[in-house]
């Protein structure tokens, strides 16, 4: 059973998986796929499936590979070719061009440890990104990345609030959000070694791919009022979105891989059925 009743639902919705292929799915994933896919169904709509590979140095083409074939033996149909990440780079830099010359970017050239140590600086009153590229001259932003230093492009969190106004987004099973995109400073939206971020990517793919609902886990609340910032300066349409619980452990963390959460093969292998598997995962 969805945590959204069937008439909050509307009709013909497209939602989307969108896994990254950093390591096998387990039961968190099983939990993921299972909601957008019975979404898609109960609502007469289309599911989706997207790789989220930007990231070469994590992922694998043989995790993309496992991905499909777990998905479809726990019985999940997709619509179409999933769509690719890395396949849409000129995408993401168009994006990122167009935004640059509105002067919503900046290049930052801090370092992690360049940013730890502001912050700490800071007295620990500053939690995110403290600023400090924000206004080098452009000379001195130019000559810096002339000489090769490498360089991350953050959004002008506050400027493009100006664009926008208020923004806010409703989400069926946490109702109606106001947004606060400035509570998380000026986001990276193209990383030091790869020039697009998740934001960037995840955003533009939703608005591309027509997705209307997104579903997603709720560790992912505060990553939408970005995505609503984004979507609200390029002209991209605001889904409705379903953030949902996620499945935790018997000492109630949320299931990772870094934690070697028993994996969909594992106890497919055990011997355990789809049918099984799904009500494992919420949706017997
Ligand atoms: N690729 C993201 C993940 O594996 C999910 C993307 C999203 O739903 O926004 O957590």
């Amino acid at each position: 059973m969805l945590p959204v009743s069937p008439s909050g639902l509307p009709p013909g919705c497209t939602t989307r998986f969108a896994p990254s292929p950093t390591g096998l799915l387990h039961l968190g994933h099983a939990h993921a796929a299972l909601f957008a896919a019975i979404a898609a169904e109960q609502s007469g709509g289309r599911f989706l499936l997207r790789i989220e590979d930007i990231d070469a140095t994590r992922c694998r083409p043989e995790f993309t590979a496992a991905i499909l074939e777990d998905l479809g033996w726990l019985g999940l149909r997709w619509a179409g070719e999933p769509r690719v990440q890395s396949a849409c780079m000129p995408h993401y830099r168009a994006t990122l061009a167009a935004l640059q010359r509105r002067g919503l970017l900046y290049p930052c050239f801090c370092t992690r440890s360049d940013i730890a140590a502001a912050i700490a600086a800071s007295h620990g009153t500053a939690a995110i990104y403290p600023g400090t590229c924000r206004n080098l001259p452009h000379a001195q932003a130019q000559a810096r990345i002339a000489g090769g230093q490498p360089y991350a492009l953050r959004l002008n969190t506050a400027r493009a609030l100006t664009e926008t106004g208020p923004l806010a987004f409703t989400d069926l099973i946490h109702g109606p959000r106001r947004c606060t995109p400035e509570a998380q400073g000026d986001v990276v939206l193209a990383r030091r070694d790869i020039p697009a971020s998740y934001h960037l990517c995840v955003t533009q793919d939703d608005a591309e791919q027509g997705v209307s609902l997104v579903t997603r886990g709720e560790d992912l609340l505060e990553a939408t009022d970005i995505h609503r910032l984004l979507q609200a300066l390029m002209g991209w349409p605001a889904p409705l979105y379903a953030h949902h619980g996620l499945i935790t452990d018997e000492q109630g963390r949320r299931l990772a891989k870094r934690d070697q959460a028993p994996t969909l093969r594992a106890m497919r292998a055990s011997g355990m059925s789809a049918a099984e598997v799904r009500a494992a995962a919420g949706f017997p």
